[in-house]
């Protein structure tokens, strides 16, 4: 951009904080624009507020070299919270992809382990337990008539494995003509389950058909959270299993389910990740959903979520300045890509969030929810795709949606917050899970408060090279 003296300027912020020398000018919009300056530079600023020319400021900071001072205008234009003749660089808001992006389908109930938490709100092995090919089918094709990309179709279980010849048949049938190429399986499975028809599958369809499993760290703790229901703990298959998908060149994403068993052990439990090739993982904190409302003791603070999640960024960092292939981990890099960058796609740290906006939740007899925080609950039965289409569906959901795309951030809580556009205001599955409501400030709201702060310490005293931390 280059400024001409005519040019009118427009300074839009609305908090401020301060690290040492340096302050945070914030803009609290969806795209979340700030820019870091210098104390000695908040003279500018107050002027800036006037509305003034380029000319005018010029000629009032005389003492400042007019290169000098272009070049801290642009920095502020290019960072968002500057508008020059009414142009701001990231817009008013931010374009947010309404369509649906990921689909979680429960192939099944059943499954061979019997983990504390498993959020499964029925008892496993019951009648409704399996869905029916027709259903899984009617679900894919389904959304080949409300949008022109199909989502992700995410197969959870259960344990969607102990189905392999029916998702693989299905996959074989559809994934041809007007479809070939263009459906997306993401399976989601407790990795205990690999057979070689498995393996090849996996291997001969990346990158559309893709593979994630869970373990909650190193043997020692992951055997006493996912219990098989026998004396035996699952993680020596699961290492054995993931040391074949690795040789076939298949590189699973883990989840890392947070609680009290675990998160005072995160350092270790990364370094076992390492030592084992898993550099790209999820960690979700323990919800009292499920099975696991019964298991209150495996709830965790938000403080100390804090404290381990710190820890665990520095060692994420420390391992990516010395190595070629870099670590991972979701909540950190999102919140990281949601100060450095406008981009909000991942649809759980937004407000509205994604549930019955861009993701949709298919229980095995065929019943449609938002999302698959509220599988089983009958205030957000959205339908059932064996009695009905998706588009009526869909067309009849609005009392069943509003409640979650009217939230905002006052509804919850977050109004005055500096961080509001980088943390989405919190899940209201998770809301529905501690309080029983869905208006309510986050649970872990402490933990995304400090952590997004210290972010922002450490970038404002340019402690640490941020990219570092994207995965290549
Ligand atoms: S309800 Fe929670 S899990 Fe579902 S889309 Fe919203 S934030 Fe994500
Ligand atoms: S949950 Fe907490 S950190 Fe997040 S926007 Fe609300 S008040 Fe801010």
């Amino acid at each position: 951009m280059e400024l001409k003296e005519r040019d009118l300027l427009e300074i839009d912020f609305n908090k401020t904080k301060s690290y040492g020398n340096k302050i945070l000018l914030l803009n609290t919009s969806v795209s979340n624009p700030w820019a870091i300056i210098n104390v000695s530079e908040k003279g500018i600023i107050e002027y800036l507020k006037k509305r003034v020319t380029f000319k005018e400021i010029n000629d009032k900071f005389k003492n400042y070299e007019r290169q000098s001072l272009k070049d801290f205008l642009t920095y502020l234009y290019d960072s968002g919270i500057l508008k020059v003749s009414g142009n701001s660089k990231f817009g008013n808001k931010l374009s947010i992809d309404r369509s649906f992006t990921s689909v979680v389908i429960k192939v099944t109930k059943l499954c061979n382990l019997k983990c504390l938490y498993c959020y499964s709100p029925k008892e496993i092995g019951n009648e409704v337990s399996i869905m029916d090919y027709g259903t899984l089918r009617k679900i894919i094709v389904s959304f080949e008539d409300i949008q022109s990309n199909l989502p992700k179709f995410i197969l959870h279980g259960g344990e969607p494995l102990l189905r392999f010849d029916y998702i693989e048949k299905i996959y074989k049938e559809l994934n041809k003509g007007s479809l070939k190429n263009r459906i997306d399986f993401n399976i989601q499975s407790n990795g205990t389950i690999m057979p070689t028809k498995v393996l090849k599958f996996l291997k001969n369809n990346q990158p559309n058909v893709s593979f994630g499993f869970s373990m909650d760290g190193y043997p020692e703790i992951n055997d006493k959270i996912r219990l098989e229901g026998k004396d035996i703990g699952p993680s020596s298959q699961i290492l054995k299993n993931l040391k074949s998908l690795q040789k076939n060149k298949i590189f699973p994403g883990v989840l890392v389910v947070l609680s009290s068993k675990n998160l005072h052990h995160i350092e270790e439990i990364f370094d076992f990740f390492i030592e084992h090739g898993i550099t790209s993982f999820s960690t979700l904190p323990f919800f009292p959903s499920g099975r696991g409302k019964q298991q209150t003791e495996l709830s965790i603070k938000p403080q100390d979520y804090f404290v381990a999640m710190q820890k665990l960024f520095y060692k994420i960092y420390k391992h990516n300045l010395k190595n070629k292939k870099r670590a991972m981990e979701r909540t950190i890099s999102t919140l990281l890509r949601h100060i450095l960058t406008p981009f909000r796609d991942y649809m759980c740290m937004r407000m509205p969030c994604g549930a019955g906006l861009n993701t949709l939740a298919f229980d095995c007899n065929g019943d449609v929810y938002p999302c698959d925080d509220f599988l089983g609950q009958d205030k957000f039965l959205l339908g059932n795709i064996r009695e009905s289409n998706l588009h009526k569906i869909l067309s009849n959901s609005k009392p069943q949606i509003a409640p979650l795309t009217e939230r905002s951030f006052s509804s919850v809580g977050c109004k005055d917050c500096a961080w509001q556009g980088i943390c989405g205001g919190g899940c209201p599955g998770t809301n529905l899970a501690f309080y029983n409501t869905l208006n309510h400030k986050d649970y872990f709201c402490e933990f995304k408060k400090k952590f997004i702060n210290f972010l922002f310490e450490l970038i404002a005293n340019e402690k640490i090279d941020m990219s570092v931390l994207y995965a290549q």
